[in-house]
C-alpha cells in the first residue's frame, strides 16, 4: 500500500513536469521570440529529496533553495546533476555554509550580503553569480531592493571581483497588475543597456506557480516553480 502510495507521487510529479512545460511552451510561442529560453527551476522547499530528484530525472535540473538549514540536510541526496541556485532571504553569517554548493544566489538585496558573498567566493577562488532581488511591489514584509535604489547597488556590485551580476529576480504581490510585471522588466532592460562593467543582465527571474504565464509573456527568462510541480505546501512551514 505504500509503495502504492509512492507510485501515484511519482506519477503526479511527472505528469505535473510535463504540463509545466508544455504552458511554458506555449507562453513562448504566443508572446516571445522563438529562440528565447525560459529555463525552469524546481523549488524544493519542505519536498523531500527523492520527490525532487524524479523532476530532475525529467528533466528539471536547476533547483532553488529558501533555507540554508532545509538544504544542507537535503543536499547530498539530490541527483548529481542537479545544479542548485539559493532564492530565499540569506543573513550574512549564513553565505559560508553554502558558498561552495550552489551556483548562483539570486536573493542578493543589500551591499552588506553582497561584499560578504565577495569576501568568501574569493577566499574560495571562485566567482559568485548572483542576481539582485527587487521588492518591486514596495511591500513592507518582503525582501529585495527598492526599486529606486537598484541602480546605484548594481554599480555598487560592479566593482567586486568575486561576484559577477548576472541579472534580476523578484516576487511580484499577489494578484497584482500587469503593469508591476511591465515595470520590472523595464528596469531589467534599462540596466542592461548600460553594459556596466563586470556586470552580465541576462537572466530575469519572475513567476512562480500561480503567475509563470504573465512573467513570461513580460520578459521573465526563469520561473521558479514549486507548488505546481509538487503539490500544496504545509502551512507549518
Ligand atoms: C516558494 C517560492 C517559489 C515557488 O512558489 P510556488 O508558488 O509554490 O510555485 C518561488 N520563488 C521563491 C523565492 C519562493 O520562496
Amino acid at each position: 500500500m505504500f509503495h502504492d502510495d509512492a507510485e501515484q507521487k511519482y506519477k503526479i510529479i511527472i505528469e505535473n513536469v510535463k504540463e509545466v512545460c508544455y504552458n511554458v511552451s506555449e507562453a513562448i510561442e504566443k508572446y516571445r521570440k522563438s529562440y528565447e529560453n525560459v529555463r525552469i527551476m524546481a523549488v524544493t522547499k519542505t519536498v523531500a529529496p527523492e520527490l525532487v530528484n524524479i523532476a530532475v530525472d525529467e528533466g528539471i535540473t536547476l533547483l532553488g533553495e529558501n533555507r540554508v538549514q532545509e538544504f544542507l540536510e537535503k543536499k547530498d541526496m539530490y541527483r548529481k546533476q542537479a545544479e542548485v541556485h539559493f532564492i530565499g532571504h540569506l543573513q550574512t553569517n549564513k553565505v559560508k555554509y553554502i558558498v561552495n554548493d550552489v551556483t548562483m544566489i539570486q536573493s542578493v538585496d543589500s551591499l552588506k550580503l553582497a561584499n560578504e558573498i565577495n569576501r568568501l567566493s574569493a577566499k574560495n577562488n571562485k566567482v559568485m553569480d548572483v542576481l539582485v532581488e527587487i521588492n518591486i511591489g514596495d511591500e513592507l514584509t518582503k525582501s529585495g531592493v527598492d526599486k529606486h535604489n537598484v541602480f546605484s547597488l548594481v554599480e555598487q556590485m560592479s566593482q567586486l571581483e568575486n561576484i559577477k551580476v548576472k541579472g534580476l529576480m523578484t516576487i511580484p504581490p499577489p494578484m497584482c497588475d500587469e503593469s508591476v510585471y511591465d515595470e520590472m522588466h523595464k528596469i531589467f532592460l534599462e540596466l542592461k543597456e548600460k553594459e556596466l562593467y563586470n556586470v552580465d543582465m541576462d537572466i530575469l527571474s519572475m513567476g512562480m506557480s500561480g503567475d509563470y504565464v504573465t512573467a513570461i509573456k513580460h520578459g521573465s527568462n526563469l520561473v521558479r516553480i514549486g507548488t505546481k510541480l509538487f503539490g500544496a505546501r504545509n502551512i507549518r512551514r
